[in-house]
């Protein structure tokens, strides 16, 4: 079953595809946007082992030419060095501001190619072909490109939406556990910022997603850019209600740096157990009854996710460092942070009070 997300933002919109067997159709589907039979597409190794031949073969039905770039997987590629070897390759190639280039891939390929087609020869348009669940319910709408550098993570960026987002479902299923249940992560979190129904969903399809079922998974996918797509739209300028999506991210957050952001820890995984602490957090100071945080805690762990700090891989973590990473958070101001709390599911809100007293020992308790 085929279904489409129309994400509008200003005066532009974009449609996300949601179906299987899209990457062979990626020909007709790009092809009202092409002035010429050819585009560029960037991937990583692989990504391109297993779905590149596929995406290639549906451009070809349509006389559709590729040239490739490929990159080394994992965080470290999103680098200036690549940057610049990306754009150089794709002009040396011919690219230029009537080209359309593919991000094939998970959100690395998705940001620094983003940013790629932002920059070469002021601005060339793009496609994403997110292959990760974190990158079709994440970064598939928001329009965030971004490098690293030294300073920190995603601190070399601009926000450039796509023409176009093509979720194939059938990626999915070629995609390692721990990646698929990173993904479930930022699912479940659409259900616990404000929506019980899809929470209900999600509680009652467990086994399925963690399972990768595509129709469950569709489902899911569909769900999730809804509702990221109208929170994002309502709130363009990242102010007001767009914090409700860093649900469980501040502790979250906390968890990576602590981890020192190595491979043991996966932002999904730490969002997971972030969103946990979130409810129990909000249980401690008597905003959310115990009943909610716990079921909010179960639905959570069904994942396959980790919901007890203490058990969480890249540990142990500590909960005075913890809180030294809560307050350098960049989303707090002069020392006043700010959490996403819940009343219940599907109840969150931005707490804008928090106290480092109370979170202090929280913490200790987490710990
Ligand atoms: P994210 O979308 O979580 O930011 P990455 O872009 O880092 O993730 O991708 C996570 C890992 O999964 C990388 O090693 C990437 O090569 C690999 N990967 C991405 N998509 C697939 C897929 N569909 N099948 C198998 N491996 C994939
Ligand atoms: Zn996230």
């Amino acid at each position: 079953s085929a279904m489409q997300v129309t994400v509008a933002l200003g005066e532009r919109s974009y449609d996300i595809h949601i179906a299987s067997g899209l990457l062979s159709r990626a020909g007709e589907l790009t092809k009202p946007i092409l002035k010429q039979p050819r585009v560029y597409i960037v991937t990583d190794e692989n990504v391109a082992k297993i779905h590149l031949e596929t995406l290639k073969a549906g451009l070809a039905k349509e006389g559709i030419s590729a040239f490739v770039e490929v990159l080394p997987p994992g965080e470290s590629t999103k680098c200036y060095a690549n940057l610049e070897s990306t754009i150089d390759a794709l002009m040396a190639q011919g690219a230029d501001r009537n080209d359309v280039v593919i991000a094939l891939g998970g959100g690395v390929i998705g940001d620094l190619t983003g940013l790629v087609a932002g920059l070469l020869k002021r601005g060339m348009r793009f496609v994403q072909v997110p292959t990760t669940l974190l990158a079709q319910v994440d970064s598939s709408v928001g329009g965030k490109t971004a490098i690293n550098s030294k300073m920190g993570k995603n601190l070399i960026g601009l926000f450039n939406q796509p023409e176009m987002v093509i979720a194939d479902q059938d990626v999915l299923q070629t995609l390692p556990v721990r990646e698929l249940r990173a993904g479930l992560a930022e699912v479940i979190k659409y259900g616990l910022i404000d929506d019980v129904e899809f929470f209900e969903f999600i509680e009652q399809n467990a086994e399925k997603l963690n399972a990768a079922d595509p129709e469950i998974l569709s489902e899911a996918v569909r769900v999730s850019c809804e509702a990221k797509a109208r929170i994002v739209s309502e709130d363009e300028t990242e102010r007001g209600k767009r914090a409700l999506l860093n649900l469980g991210h501040t502790f979250a957050h906390a968890l990576e740096r602590a981890n020192g952001f190595g491979p043991a820890l996966l932002h999904g995984e730490a969002v997971g157990t972030g969103m946990a602490m979130a409810f129990r957090y909000s249980q401690a100071l008597g905003l959310c009854s115990g009943q909610e945080a716990v079921r909010a805690e179960k639905a959570i762990f069904a994942l396959g996710l980790e919901t007890d700090v203490r058990k969480l891989s890249g540990g142990p973590y500590e909960g005075d460092a913890l809180l030294e990473h809560m307050m350098h958070d960049k989303k707090t101001e002069q020392g006043n942070l700010t959490l996403i709390l819940a009343k219940g599911i599907g109840q969150s809100y931005i707490e804008k009070q928090v106290d480092a007293d109370s979170l202090r020992a929280f913490l200790k308790i987490e710990t």
